[in-house]
């Protein structure tokens, strides 16, 4: 076996992954673990200053309820996201984040991070729930906070984790390795918090080549909450509802500000404004079509309708925006230049804070957003049950807001035992964001640690044998190169084994075709479903024969593993759901109208991790107590 030393932690708490929810679960679970004399361990595949999906930065917070001010109310937030979801959504969960978040918010404030303030006092609000921010440095600063909590010997950088490990039913920790160095990890815990985000590259992007990289969704993250609860055993949920984001093309610079701020508009290539020449068709996605915001998902939709007609590209009017504001002072020539300035600073800051590529594209091909429109378009699919996908595990939610179907003990706790998850592992519960993330993670952190102080559960052995072959499992793609390497003169060509690349331009193409990408028009069906699971059966089979060069091409065939079973969830959910629901994400050619009598209800599964056989069912959307 090649030279892989083995490292054994042992922990009470295990926090995996080292983005928004773990860094509010380790503050919180750090406070707690102090009390109760129990140790809290982070493990991160990358380094938490600027991991996760806002390692860039953002510009803006998403989720902001102002209960403190009075701007709105927990209910207001629960109606909100359940229409945006279609009718599809745990309230109780909604309700435990949004009663929470503010405070999450508050925090970041406190430590250091810059809220724009309004002249007459209070945050500058990009939209009702929205408040804009100096954000280039946002994760650093979270980040920070969860060093000084949880102590930076409690955190390990740099280690991918793998799998979960199991015994007796109950989770016992994790294992993983080091990317940079020869190093099998192995961590026994008696508690876990799964957080290591959603998933991208699991369809075909856009941009290829060099631009691969290049997608709305941060590339780091692919898959491994998924692959980590489903494997433990736990119930999933809304696997069906991937998000779809319209973005400025080819580099994904953030729209919101644009709509929200600037209040632009987006036309078609003609001038025609899809939202109210294609009004009407909102009354097919009733009663969801015609509430106020309409859903992202219908928003989209509507857009897409046009680019179908061939009256694409659809153009976001940058240049009208601006104009439209600049015009409120052009009885003063200097003030209108000022404001035309401070727009186009505004403007460019909005890419510069979270999207930086974007700023580099519109530079080099010349756009001046004060004299010319700017194209748009709908990204390929992406699994992020934070934002307004819903994808993720099964949790309990809060005593005193859950309803008896819907709590089992701990808050956040997944349907396995000393599991809990949150942000982008959580489904049925969106629109969280960094801020409703982060507050999701505190919420799990405690409850997690009250877990631990409650149920006593003993510390797992894990005996030798186990460990080794953990290990062999793990390291098996770096073996497979090194016996094979030498049969041909050119590595990527070997009839011994694939190489990850080559693997996940397979998993995105049977993806795009059969379960509704891109190139398909976010379009699928039963037959085309069946034929993509027959599609992945088979690649499963050949992902036995990954092989790796070095530490890192092993990172890349275990995200794979990983993005593998996220497609698989997706398609049979997808196939399992007979209608379209949520149109603009995705579409059943077969079942092309909403069914409320008989799909409005959650869509779960479960996979048994010995046999990998899945089950599908439906479970009740209750109202919250
Ligand atoms: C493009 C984009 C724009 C966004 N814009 C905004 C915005 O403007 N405002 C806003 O409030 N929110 C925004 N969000 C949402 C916000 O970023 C997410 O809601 C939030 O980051 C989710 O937190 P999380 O902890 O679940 O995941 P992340 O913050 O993504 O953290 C995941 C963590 O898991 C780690 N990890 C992954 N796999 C493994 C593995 N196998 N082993 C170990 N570690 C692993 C990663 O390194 C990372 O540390 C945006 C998201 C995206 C993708």
């Amino acid at each position: 076996m090649a030279n892989f030393e083995t490292v054994q932690v042992e922990t009470d708490l295990l926090i995996l992954g080292g983005g928004m929810a773990s860094c509010g679960a380790a503050v919180e679970a750090a406070y707690w673990a102090k009390k109760n004399g129990l140790k809290v361990t982070l493990v991160d595949k990358a380094a938490v200053d600027r991991s996760g999906a806002v390692a860039m930065g953002l510009s803006a917070i998403n989720q902001y309820v102002g209960l403190k001010e009075g701007d709105n109310t927990v209910e207001d937030y629960v109606n909100y996201v359940s229409q945006d979801l279609m009718g599809v959504a745990r309230d109780d969960l909604v309700a435990s984040i949004a009663r929470h978040v503010d405070g999450s918010v508050h925090l970041f404030e406190k430590w250091g991070l810059p809220i724009w303030k309004a002249e007459e006092g209070g945050y500058v609000h990009e939209g009702r729930w929205q408040l804009m921010i100096n954000g280039e440095s946002y994760k650093v600063i979270v980040a920070e906070a969860a060093k000084n909590h949880l102590g930076t010997e409690n955190i390990i950088e740099r280690v991918f984790i793998v799998g979960p490990i199991m015994k007796d039913g109950q989770v016992a920790g994790a294992y993983g390795f080091s990317v940079r160095e020869n190093k099998f990890y192995v961590f026994k815990a008696r508690a876990v918090f799964c957080a290591m985000g959603g998933a991208v590259h699991v369809f075909k992007p856009r941009s290829t080549g060099e631009g691969l990289g290049r997608a709305w969704y941060p590339p780091w993250n692919s898959g491994s909450s998924l692959y980590f609860t489903l494997k433990a055993g736990a119930e999933q949920t809304c696997q069906e509802v991937r998000f779809i984001p319209v973005r400025f093309k080819d580099a994904y610079g953030p729209v919101g500000a644009w709509f929200l701020l600037f209040k632009s508009r987006a036309t078609n290539a003609f001038g025609g404004e899809y939202m109210v020449e294609r009004r009407d068709e909102l009354q097919n996605w009733k009663p969801y079509g015609l509430v106020k915001p309409i859903p992202a998902n219908l928003r989209n939709y509507l857009g897409m309708l046009d680019v179908m007609e061939g009256k694409g590209p659809i153009y976001m009017r940058t240049e009208e925006a601006l104009q439209k504001i600049a015009n409120e002072y052009k009885d003063d020539p200097k003030a209108h230049k000022a404001k035309v300035k401070e727009l186009e600073a505004e403007a460019w800051e909005d890419f510069l804070d979270m999207t930086i590529s974007q700023a580099i594209l519109w530079a080099a091909s010349n756009v001046e957003p004060e004299k010319r429109s700017s194209e748009i378009a709908a990204a390929e699919p992406y699994f992020i049950g934070s934002h307004s996908g819903a994808s993720g595990a099964w949790v309990s939610g809060p005593e005193d807001l859950a309803p008896p179907e819907y709590f089992w003990g701990y808050e956040n706790m997944c349907t396995v035992k000393g599991l809990f998850a949150a942000g982008d592992a959580t489904g049925a519960s969106s629109h969280k964001f960094s801020s409703g993330s982060h507050a999701e993670g505190r919420i799990a952190g405690k409850a997690a640690i009250r877990y631990l102080v409650n149920e006593n559960p003993a510390m797992p052995t894990i005996d030798d044998a186990t460990i080794e072959a953990l290990k062999a499992k793990t390291i098996k793609p770096i073996e497979l190169f090194e016996e094979h390497k030498d049969f041909t003169s050119q590595v990527d060509v070997n009839p011994n084994y694939i190489l990850p690349k080559m693997y996940m331009f397979r998993l995105q193409k049977l993806m795009d075709e059969y379960a509704g990408g891109v190139g398909s028009q976010f379009t699928t069906s039963k037959v085309l479903c069946e034929r993509g699971l027959e599609l992945l059966d088979m690649l499963k089979e050949d992902s036995d024969f990954l092989a790796a060069a070095d530490l890192h091409e092993l990172m890349r065939c275990w995200e794979n593993y990983h993005r593998t079973y996220q497609a698989e969830a997706h398609v049979r959910t997808m196939l399992f759901r007979e209608e379209t629901r949520w149109p603009g994400y995705y579409f059943r050619a077969d079942f092309p109208k909403l069914d409320n009598e008989n799909w409005l209800c959650f869509v779960n599964c479960t996979m048994d991790p010995e046999t990998e056989e899945w089950t599908m069912l439906k479970r009740d959307i209750l109202p919250m107590k």
